[in-house]
């Protein structure tokens, strides 16, 4: 052991008084070698005084990041200021199972931790001491909460049936493709559908037919689009996609394969099965559609068009 026991001798009195506080204490010497070690500590180890003191930390609990820590004590050696850090910098310093009733969120305790600088008689740091905060509770709060913003973001943005993007969050994508075309002048295009003669749908086999069939379509496109194109449920049986580097002539490949996919499906639900069709309006962006309100109503008209000339087809959007 390089360390002069009197060191901790002087302590004593008060180590006793630490001994049996709620967060962990260790003592360290130049070495690294563990000079104390408090009930805490030995509770969580499960190791007694008697097998870690005068051995390197080091050796003891191998997780513990070697270069990292020595670093941090270093500067508290030599600066004599403590140094400290929190569980969301690491999760934890030692890894000690998780005895909570939450322990199904947490396998392991979640720790805060300060190193802070024991100056001896002499006015010198040989020693550093190591606090260690069990803040799981605190740790699995903050992570549930930011686990269930960042649902209820999602859950926000997404329409309940379908799973794709609801209207609202679809058109603040429509005004970031657009002012992106604004400034980079790349091909763009807009794909607005509608599934034909849905009324009868419903009429026919019922509403929940109905939403079966609004159900499948999106999983049709979610299936078809590579992941930077951008979905939406534009209205109750209207769909609304973005597809970005990809013109007019590109979008009719896209706006084919996903009438023909749809055309050769069969739906089954509740007993009842069905086929349907859809109605596809295309159109590019170019320089003569000034906000993205045109836009949509560009695709909309080439949708109206794809209509009238007798449904189950697609039309490119020309003035
Ligand atoms: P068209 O070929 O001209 O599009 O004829 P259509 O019958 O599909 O006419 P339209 O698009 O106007 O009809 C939309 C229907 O969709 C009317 C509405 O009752 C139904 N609808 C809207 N939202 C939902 C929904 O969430 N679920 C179901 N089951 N039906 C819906
Ligand atoms: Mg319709
Ligand atoms: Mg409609």
């Amino acid at each position: 052991m390089a360390s002069d026991t009197n060191f901790i001798e002087d302590f004593h009195w008060l180590m006793d008084v630490l001994q049996d506080i709620d967060v962990g204490l260790v003592i360290l010497n130049r070495e690294f070698e563990v000079e104390l070690w408090n009930s805490f500590m030995q509770n969580h180890s499960a190791r007694m005084p008697d097998e870690v003191l005068g051995h390197s930390i080091f050796e003891l609990f191998p997780e513990l990041p070697a270069s990292w820590f020595k670093r941090k004590a270093e500067a508290v050696f030599v600066l004599h200021n403590s140094a400290f850090t929190t569980w969301e910098q690491r999760p934890y310093l030692f890894r000690f199972k998780s005895y909570r009733p939450i322990t199904s969120i947490a396998e392991y305790m979640y720790q805060n931790s300060t190193v802070i600088p024991l100056t001896d008689t002499r006015g010198q740091v040989n020693h550093i001491c190591l606090i260690i905060y069990d803040v799981t509770e605190v740790a699995v709060n903050r992570l549930q909460l930011q686990a269930a913003n960042a649902k209820l973001h999602t859950l926000s943005r997404t329409d309940g049936l379908t799973g794709l993007l609801n209207r609202k969050s679809w058109e603040t994508e429509l005004h970031v493709e657009f002012r992106r075309f604004q400034r980079h002048q790349h091909g763009s295009s807009l794909l607005m559908f509608d599934i034909d003669h849905f009324k009868r749908v419903n009429d026919t086999y019922g509403h929940p037919t109905g939403d079966e069939v609004i159900r499948r379509t999106a999983k049709v496109v979610k299936d078809a689009l590579r992941d930077i194109d951008v979905a939406g449920r534009y209205g109750g049986e209207e769909f609304a996609v973005i597809l970005t580097d990809t013109d007019a002539s590109g979008a009719k490949v896209v706006a084919e394969r996903l009438r023909t996919t749809i055309e050769q499906l069969t739906i089954t639900h509740e007993g009842n099965s069905l086929q349907f069709t859809i109605s596809l309006g295309i159109a590019e962006l170019n320089p003569s559609i000034t906000d993205p309100g045109a836009w949509i109503e560009a695709a909309d008209r080439a949708l109206y068009k794809a209509k009238h000339a007798g449904r189950n087809n697609s039309v490119i959007f020309s003035n």
